[in-house]
């Protein structure tokens, strides 16, 4: 079987850049971005900006960078930041905010909600206290990806930011999939990332471009970015070809998430009957989670690959425990055969 005829639920980063895409890559007028001189880019970067009500916006090889960039600047050595224990930041990031920053990460319980309970936010705070790190940042995860691709309101991300203000804290996002919060929940993602002083998001995910992600922030913030950026040897050249994709992404990719969402559900739906597996709750973007039952006598890796000798790719999330994920790539058709296969391998 090729590679192209397989059906990969692995991740939304499986995306291959659409045809369009290939076409404004092909086309881009480019020129070295280290110099600022790259127009694409620099369209890209005024165009995230406006979109998410930011004042300036720099794009960068990768969510990591950009997450760390913003880590960087808003702490100093051994300052202390607040986030998820589930969060990507603090799992998937291999610790670069301890190796390359010297910050300490402070980590509360993840809610299945994918928030942060602001009571213990505020406990978490350290006080005036030379024994004491001192508390800098907040991060939140919208959509938080391991508590289920779950979008995290607007209601609640003021409330973070209020509580942020009231402490002199800074609140960064973590939003590599913001944009599939914000069709989730149907609401401006400005409204979603206006409490935030920087915000990151992903234009190699669900949005199908091939590399990059975005940092968010304002002037002084992102002109602190990009030297930072350029120390990590995050400098990019005629990085226009990249940029060219992800103004495709920004202007046909997002209204068609909701497409993404819905066979989501569908497989939720689809999944629903088979007693071996417990499903988390029903999805709200891209993502479904189940876990397997002690019925199930395969483990992980015997189910990936029973999947995959039926043309379907999937990664386990856990020891006993699976996360499929929709994108532009899997049609409805795909969503059928997936569930076929499962109840299939799992008989
Ligand atoms: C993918 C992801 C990132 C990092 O993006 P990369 O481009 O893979 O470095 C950060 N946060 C979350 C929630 C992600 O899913």
């Amino acid at each position: 079987m090729s590679e192209a005829e397989y059906i990969d639920l692995r991740s939304d980063t499986v995306t291959k850049p659409t045809p369009e895409m290939r076409l404004a890559m092909a086309e881009a007028e480019v020129g070295d971005d280290v110099f600022m001189d790259d127009p694409t880019v620099n369209a890209l970067q005024a165009r995230a900006a406006e979109m998410l009500g930011k004042e300036d916006a720099l794009f960068v090889p990768s969510g990591t960078m950009g997450n760390l960039l913003a880590l960087l600047i808003h702490c100093q050595r051994g300052d202390e930041i607040i986030l998820g224990d589930q969060s990507h930041i603090y799992v998937n990031e291999a610790g670069g905010m301890a190796a390359l920053g010297g910050i300490y990460p402070h980590p509360i319980k993840n809610q299945n909600d994918g928030t942060l309970a602001l009571a213990e936010i505020r406990a978490a705070i350290q006080p005036e206290d030379a024994h004491r790190a001192m508390t800098r940042l907040i991060c939140i995860e919208n959509t938080h990806n391991a508590c289920g691709g779950v979008p995290l309101s607007v209601a609640y991300t003021q409330q973070v930011g209020e509580l942020a203000k009231e402490n002199n804290l800074r609140l960064h996002i973590d939003g590599a999939r913001i944009f599939n919060a914000a069709v989730a929940l149907n609401v401006n993602v400005r409204e979603l990332v206006a409490p935030a002083d920087s915000v990151m998001f992903c234009l190699s995910k669900g949005l199908a471009a091939p590399v990059g992600s975005m940092l968010l922030g304002d002037r002084s913030f992102i002109a602190r970015a990009r030297r930072l950026r350029k120390m990590l040897g995050g400098g990019m050249r005629q990085v226009g070809v990249l940029a060219a994709a992800g103004l495709v992404a920004l202007e046909k990719m997002i209204g068609r998430l909701a497409q993404d969402h819905a066979r989501a559900k569908r497989m939720f739906e689809l999944l629903s009957p088979i007693q071996k597996i417990k499903l988390d709750a029903e999805p709200a973007s891209n993502m479904l989670y189940f876990d397997l039952t002690d019925e199930v006598k395969l483990d992980v890796n015997q189910i990936t690959n029973e999947m995959k000798q039926r043309g379907v790719l999937v990664e386990a999330a856990d020891v006993r425990r699976f996360r499929l994920v929709t994108h532009c790539w899997v049609s409805d058709a795909d969503v059928e055969r997936t569930a076929q296969a499962l109840a299939e391998v799992l008989r």
